[in-house]
């Protein structure tokens, strides 16, 4: 099916522009669903002319010398961050997404086995709460975690909230498909990973997620995992930033137990 358009980003001190990303745009990859995240990103008309430099260099600027009414081809994402960040963070909307899971045509679309993932009330600012939910293999819903004003309790309020989606605000992972246990670790937080493999097994429905250890880069059970690296989010929440696995997790605190250990572990950085 056809993208839809990305809706429209708006920042904090009220500054706006299009940022899209589809196999019409000027974007890399130039496509609708590519298998990786976008890397540039194609953005039109901002309200007001671009404050940073590196965004200033890349309009087209066709005949005319008003950055408002112009294209600025293949952005670079960190480019469009700083940019957003310089007008005060993000107050709604969000960077083009390449995963083609966000989108199902009839909430009934909604499988046994499917793990789903929602935007939840969400905080001010550009930090989002998730919230998950699984439809067991007999199809019952299975609440894994809702906050906010967008939390959903039962199927009829999660398909109720799905009618009026955005872009952005639904991501699904079919468990059936065995992509998927690499590939729910590698899109969602460490923290979220293990909330959600805990409360699936509490559940009565384990999921053998195969995340990928932060140091020695192999895949391991989400039941080892350990979470590494503590960061503040947006000032708002603290979240882990890796995930070790166990003996990675045991060499790591061997290491910073002595001083030389704790030498060798920046050097290797
Ligand atoms: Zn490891």
């Amino acid at each position: 099916m056809r993208k839809h358009h990305n809706p429209l980003v708006v920042c904090n001190d009220g500054f706006t522009m299009s940022v899209q990303a589809n196999d019409g745009a000027y974007c890399k990859p130039r496509e609708d669903y590519p298998d990786t995240p976008y890397t540039h990103v194609e953005i039109g008309s901002p309200s007001s002319k671009p404050v940073t430099l590196e965004l200033l260099e890349r309009a087209e600027l066709f005949n005319t010398e008003d950055y408002t009414q112009t294209v600025y081809s293949y952005v670079p994402v960190e480019i469009v961050q700083k940019e957003i960040d310089a007008h005060q963070g993000l107050a709604e909307g969000c960077l083009p997404t390449h995963r083609y899971r966000a989108f199902l045509i009839e909430p009934s679309d909604f499988k046994p086995n499917m793990l789903i993932q929602y935007k939840g009330g969400g905080y001010d600012g550009c930090f989002w709460e998730w919230n998950y939910a699984f439809i067991a293999p007999d199809s019952e819903f299975v609440n894994l975690g809702s906050t906010g004003s967008a939390g959903c309790d039962t199927l009829e309020e999660l398909e109720e909230s799905y009618e009026n989606k955005k872009e952005g605000d639904f991501f699904l992972y079919d468990l059936n498909d065995k992509k998927a246990l690499t590939e729910v670790p590698d899109e969602i937080s460490v923290d979220h990973l293990i909330g959600v493999a805990g409360k699936l097994k509490e559940a009565g429905h384990p999921v053998d997620f195969q995340p990928q250890c932060c140091k020695c880069e192999t895949r391991f059970s989400v039941e080892f995992a350990s979470p590494h690296n503590l960061v503040g989010i947006g000032g708002i929440a603290l979240a882990h930033q890796d995930i070790l696995c166990e003996d990675c997790a045991v060499d790591n605190w061997e290491e910073t137990e002595s001083d030389d250990g704790h030498r060798e572990l920046y050097e290797d950085a």
